[in-house]
């Protein structure tokens, strides 16, 4: 089944001109790309402190709550994550240690082209603000119908999670500012680059993070959902169905694969697809993601090949509807992120579950995990030897620095202990 993958080469040329275009002319080219690209005509990048909190004032009560909620079963799930420092003595005065320690400024994307994401707001910014960052900035892409500034939801989220610095850009040209930043201009003030950027996206933020990778860190691929449900005879059609649709409705590229050994399943979920295709908001969108190269059904002898075939796909969401779902789900070594039964569904992991729905796509889960605490961190390692320890290993070092013909790194060793 083809992936992603190929659409990311496509979009290589026209995200490559744009990012070139943020770095030669900063804050103009975001405003003609924010005019081209999401009908903006007055663009305002940084959005006012007061329309962050007027958006907060203005949401609704059940959203707020739902907001909140979300934000504390992540909180929870993110703290747990946070990694242990390791300090071991390898012999007498011989020390090694590992300390984790929080990237300084991060770049953290929210969609809002399609769809608006106020969940992602809180995917983002949870894990970063759990792993310590000290500086976090927010984009989401200006809205028209909003005055050029981002859906008013996304604003409130991150409001209610107390970030300061949002910014009215989308697509491959926010990836862009934060990657590079953008000098002060006019009223505009200097947007500093940031050392990782996150967050997903369609096909031209995917590809924008694949480019500026290196210069920045940035998490997985998380690019146009996917979601691979794997299913037996016993599987409620209805459920499957709903679930496939779920993630369809994201994006016309999104991928819904059913892996099942059963038939007779097969032809009931193309059943319940075409009765609640017609039936939901989105029909176009989610009929063309379906009906796409990249959704299907793959037919196998038993669910010991559905579990290769799930491994080797390494879906972004994978879903188990089978009889010993646990059972299968252990089985599971490439997925980012795995829904076991029927009571699982993908839809509580994009908004409630405490787990992250920012999440490897394309296959990339076979080299690569969901966000989490740790992308925002990165380990230091320190040694620390006394004179015997070091002379203890002495005649080590010098051997293999001659044997890799650096006879300079053995005398460093040496000069030590010659008088
Ligand atoms: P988006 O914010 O990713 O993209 C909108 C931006 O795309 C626009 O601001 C514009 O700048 C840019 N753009 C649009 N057409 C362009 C063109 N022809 N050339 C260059 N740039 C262009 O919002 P979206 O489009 O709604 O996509 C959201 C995506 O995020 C979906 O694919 C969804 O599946 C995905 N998603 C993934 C995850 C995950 O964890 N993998 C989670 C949530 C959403």
């Amino acid at each position: 089944m083809p992936r992603a993958e190929t659409t990311t080469d496509v979009a290589s040329d026209a995200v490559a001109a744009i990012i070139a275009d943020v770095r030669s002319r900063g804050y103009n080219a975001l405003s003609e790309l924010a005019a081209r690209f999401d009908r903006v005509e007055q663009h305002r990048p940084l959005v006012p402190r007061a329309a962050l909190k007027e958006a907060l004032q203005q949401l609704d009560p059940q959203v707020r709550a739902a907001l909140e909620e979300s934000i504390r079963r992540a909180r929870l799930f993110a703290d747990a994550q946070r990694p242990r420092n390791t300090d071991l003595q390898i012999g007498p005065g011989a020390n090694v240690a590992q300390k984790w320690i929080p990237v300084r400024r991060v770049g953290l994307y929210v969609p809002g082209g399609l769809a608006v994401y106020p969940s992602s707001v809180i995917m983002n910014v949870v894990p970063a603000q759990a792993a310590g960052v000290s500086s976090l900035a927010l984009a989401s892409p200006p809205q028209p119908a909003f005055g050029g500034l981002p859906h008013p939801t996304i604003l409130a989220a991150a409001e209610l999670l107390g970030i300061e610095e949002v910014y009215a850009m989308g697509g491959a040209q926010a990836i862009a500012a934060f990657a590079y930043g953008v000098p002060a201009a006019g009223d505009n003030p200097e947007l500093e680059p940031v050392d990782v950027v996150t967050g997903p996206g369609n096909v031209y933020v995917a590809t924008a993070k694949r480019l500026v990778k290196g210069v920045v860190g940035i998490d997985a691929e998380a690019g146009p959902t996917e979601i691979a449900i794997l299913a037996d005879a016993g599987a409620d059609a209805r459920l499957v169905a709903a679930d496939l649709i779920s993630q369809a409705e994201h994006d016309p590229n999104a991928a819904s694969v059913l892996v099942t050994d059963s038939a007779e399943l097969e032809q009931r979920v193309r059943e319940e697809l075409d009765r609640q295709v017609a039936a939901t908001r989105h029909r176009e969108r989610v009929a063309t993601a379906l009906s796409g190269p990249q959704s299907g059904t793959i037919l196998v002898d038993n669910l010991e090949q559905g579990i290769e075939v799930c491994n080797a796909y390494g879906a972004e969401h994978l879903e188990i509807q089978t009889a010993n779902a646990e059972e299968a789900a252990a089985r599971i070594t490439s997925a980012g992120a795995v829904f076991v039964g029927s009571y699982s569904p993908v839809s509580l992991g994009d908004y409630c579950s405490g787990s992250n729905h920012v999440l490897p796509t394309a296959g990339t889960a076979a080299f690569s995990s969901g966000l989490n605490v740790t992308t925002f961190m990165r380990a230091i390692q320190v040694i620390n030897y006394d004179r015997a320890a070091l002379a203890e290993v002495s005649g080590h070092v010098v051997a293999l620095s001659r044997a890799e013909d650096l006879p300079a790194h053995g005398d460093a060793v040496s000069v030590r202990f010659s008088s």
